[in-house]
């Protein structure tokens, strides 16, 4: 794939955030972003890194009515001997992938899809913050770009890549989040689109999210579409239990995002040979679980937060705390331990990590 490069003027650069500047989360963005058009029948074409700015698109553009859409997310950070570094970069492109199938979008060669990002964050490697744990967040985006109102898969399709600077997800230390079970709205359903990257499910889940808030809840936990039984996921994490001293997370059936973190989670526990089960969790033995200390710790999973401690449940109107509300050691452990790897600071042993330069 042959990229062009068309830079920024050095007068239309964008003002950098100083060292010890407080970032907030997806409010800034890079001096320039990799673009690339696919038409069908002539296939991929025009890949290219220009200057941040908007894109033009026909109103009739099909993702503006239908939700032909997809992405991904994950960072770029300077390790401690400062090399610039993707965290499981593959495991994200083979992701975009499978999403793509899902909602008809067209497949790019996964070798592409990292020198894009090799390219574009090698370019606009200033903008990665240097504080303890800021990096430059990643976001790749594939969207349907025909004009035109027929319902039908897109022949025309912009897949694009936008960075920018995000500071440390837990500026104040490793805080607990209050959790609400979410008992009337699901996110997804068997068969739905719950195991692809789509901005439609966020689209569906905005509403619980901002009830929960409105009650003084962090964020909700979502049951099965079926019976409102089972874990699914928390908020847009996975989820984790440690049940009896076993690391117990829902299995990956179809309506659940099949995260990175996810997996890296699994692949530590199991070399650290805590016992680990990837089984359907009713909600009410969480509960029972919780208030009983059989359950000794629950936690998320994602790429923002890498792990997200949880420390009580609602549901049905009863809160109940877990590990009497505070962070929980193997949370702690895998936080450590997965940062540590990303930071250069505990060996990479399974080849994780992918030197940008
Ligand atoms: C992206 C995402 C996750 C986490 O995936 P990671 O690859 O670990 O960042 C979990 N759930 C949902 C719904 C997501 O969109």
């Amino acid at each position: 794939m042959q990229i062009t490069v068309k830079q920024a003027p050095e007068n239309h650069r964008r003002q950098r955030p100083k060292s010890g500047e407080k970032l907030g989360f997806g409010n800034l963005f890079s001096d320039h972003m990799f673009l690339m058009d696919y038409t069908s029948g002539k296939g991929w074409e025009n890949a290219r890194i220009v200057p941040y700015g908007p894109i033009s698109l026909d109103p009739s553009a099909m993702v503006l009515h239908y939700g032909q859409e997809i992405f991904e997310g994950m960072k770029a950070y300077y390790a401690r001997d400062g090399a610039v570094c993707l965290f499981r970069p593959d495991r994200n492109a083979e992701r975009m992938n499978r999403s793509a199938a899902r909602m008809c979008l067209p497949e790019i060669p996964v070798e592409d899809q990292l020198a894009a990002l090799r390219g574009l964050v090698r370019l606009d490697r200033e903008w990665i913050p240097k504080d303890e744990g800021a990096s430059l967040y990643i976001r790749p985006t594939m969207i349907a770009t025909e004009a035109g109102l027929g319902v039908r898969p897109s022949a025309e399709v912009l897949y694009f890549i936008i960075t920018g600077p995000v500071g440390a997800y837990y500026p104040r230390g490793f805080d607990p989040v209050r959790i609400l079970v979410e008992e009337q709205y699901v996110r997804a359903a068997k068969g739905g689109v719950g195991e692809a990257k789509t901005g439609g499910n966020y689209a569906a889940s905005l509403l619980a999210a901002k009830n929960a808030k409105a009650l003084g809840f962090d964020q909700v936990l979502w049951l099965d579409a079926g019976q409102r039984s089972f874990v699914e996921e928390v908020g847009t994490m996975n989820i984790f239990f440690l049940l009896g001293g076993e690391l117990v997370t829902p299995p990956l059936s179809g309506s659940i995002l099949p995260g990175v973190t996810r997996d890296t989670v699994l692949t530590l526990a199991r070399e650290w040979k805590i016992p680990v089960a990837e089984r359907p969790v009713e909600i009410d033995e969480v509960m029972k679980g919780a208030a009983d200390g059989t359950l000794s710790e629950a936690f998320g999973s994602g790429t923002a937060a890498v792990i997200s401690p949880v420390g009580s449940f609602s549901c049905r109107g009863r809160e109940v705390a877990v590990n009497g509300g505070k962070a929980g050691e193997l949370a702690v452990r895998l936080f450590r331990e997965i940062t540590g790897i990303q930071y250069g600071e505990i060996e990479d042993r399974h080849r994780w990590i992918h030197r940008v330069e």
